[in-house]
């Protein structure tokens, strides 16, 4: 029997896929998910509108109304906003827009794993560029590598894993040294206290992404948004799937995005509660906890698969993120509940104490 994987391009044999390690935990901060589920009075009010749609037709191509509500909610043109069905796929189908074999792209890392991951699916060249040693990101390095012919530059801000952001001084210094799109994923933006949209209208390389993933608390419903110039968002449009936004996503994001008081108060307390959070991990023995703008903490100990897996038995999962490149000692906690961190607090404190 022939093996019909010979017929699979090389860039995606050599890759190893996204994964998820999922354990059946009381205690989940392992996804950098809000631990608010949506107030029941909301999802009653979208499925009642759901109810009523003909589920035998197509949805809109694109939904002008869902986009109508995101350009609202983030203060720009209906024209500078594209939605697709989640930021992931967002981020696909912009590197789809520009990479061709050999094209190169500045990557920080350590940073979300999919930008290097899908960039070399493509067949592109990405140019890592290392945080400095805080993790914090290394803007001269990055304007380097951004003005030496690269094509595309994908900065996470807050970051993912590390919780490191760029200043909007910075960004508009990288953003005027290349000629290359600037992608800035404010996935956790709501987290930190300023947004690369307001610097859309001086630089038209420039694109941001949002997502209703993380603040929004509606990871399920795989909702996106891409903003940027008009030109931009014209061809990275021809590039999405028509259909892509089912009638359940549409609806929901609309009645989240229009009723923000709630997400506004559940960030707060999750703000809060990473300040508190960090404070104390840093008081743990054998932990180096790192400052973070977003809900979640990357924090370093000898033996991170050990303290992982013991934290996992006692019920607390986060996230071992010691594979990723200049991490070996990486853990990454989302944060969650009062009660839910301190359920952590107090496991990696015991943890801790049982393996000095
Ligand atoms: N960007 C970053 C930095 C993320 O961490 C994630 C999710 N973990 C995403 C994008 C994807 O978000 P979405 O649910 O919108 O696909």
């Amino acid at each position: 029997m022939n093996d019909s994987t010979e017929r699979i391009r090389p860039e995606v044999l050599a890759i190893e896929g996204y994964h998820v390690i999922t354990y059946d935990c009381p205690v989940k901060l392992n996804q950098n998910e809000s631990p608010f589920d949506i107030p029941a009075d909301v999802k009653d009010r979208i499925l009642d509108a759901v109810q009523v749609q003909a589920w035998s037709r197509y949805p809109e191509p694109m939904p002008l109304d869902l986009v109508d509500a995101a350009a609202r909610f983030v203060g720009v043109s209906t024209d500078q906003v594209m939605v697709a069905n989640g930021s992931n796929s967002i981020i696909q189908h912009i590197l789809n827009a520009v990479i061709t074999q050999g094209v190169r792209v500045t990557i920080p890392y350590p940073s979300f794993s999919l930008y290097g991951q899908f960039t070399e699916i493509l067949g592109g060249d990405p140019d890592y560029v290392p945080l400095d040693e805080t993790f914090s990101y290394d803007i001269e390095a990055l304007i380097q590598s951004a003005s030496s012919g690269v094509s595309l530059v994908i900065v996470c801000s807050p970051n993912n894993p590390t919780g490191c952001d760029i200043s909007n001084e910075d960004l508009d210094r990288l953003l005027a040294s290349t000629d290359a799109i600037v992608v800035i994923d404010e996935a956790y933006a709501e987290f930190n206290d300023h947004t690369a949209v307001d610097l859309l209208d001086k630089h038209p390389n420039l694109i941001v992404l949002k997502t209703l993933s993380k603040a929004f608390a509606a990871a399920a419903i795989r909702i996106g948004c891409l903003i940027a110039s008009p030109h931009l968002v014209t061809q990275i449009q021809k590039i999405k799937l028509p259909f892509d936004i089912n009638v359940f996503s549409r609806l929901a994001a609309i009645e989240l995005m229009q009723h923000r008081d709630t997400t506004d108060d559940n960030v707060r307390y999750i703000k809060d509660e990473r300040d508190r959070v960090f404070q104390t991990l840093s008081t743990v023995k054998g932990v180096t906890a790192h400052p973070s703008k977003a809900n979640l903490i990357l924090f370093e100990v000898d033996e991170p698969k050990r303290v992982f897996k013991e934290l996992a038995e006692r019920g607390v999962l986060i996230r071992d993120v010691s594979g990723y490149p200049g991490l070996s000692r990486g853990l990454r906690v989302s944060i969650g509940t009062a009660e839910e961190n301190n359920a952590f607090l107090s496991a990696i404190t015991n943890v801790m104490e049982t393996t000095q």
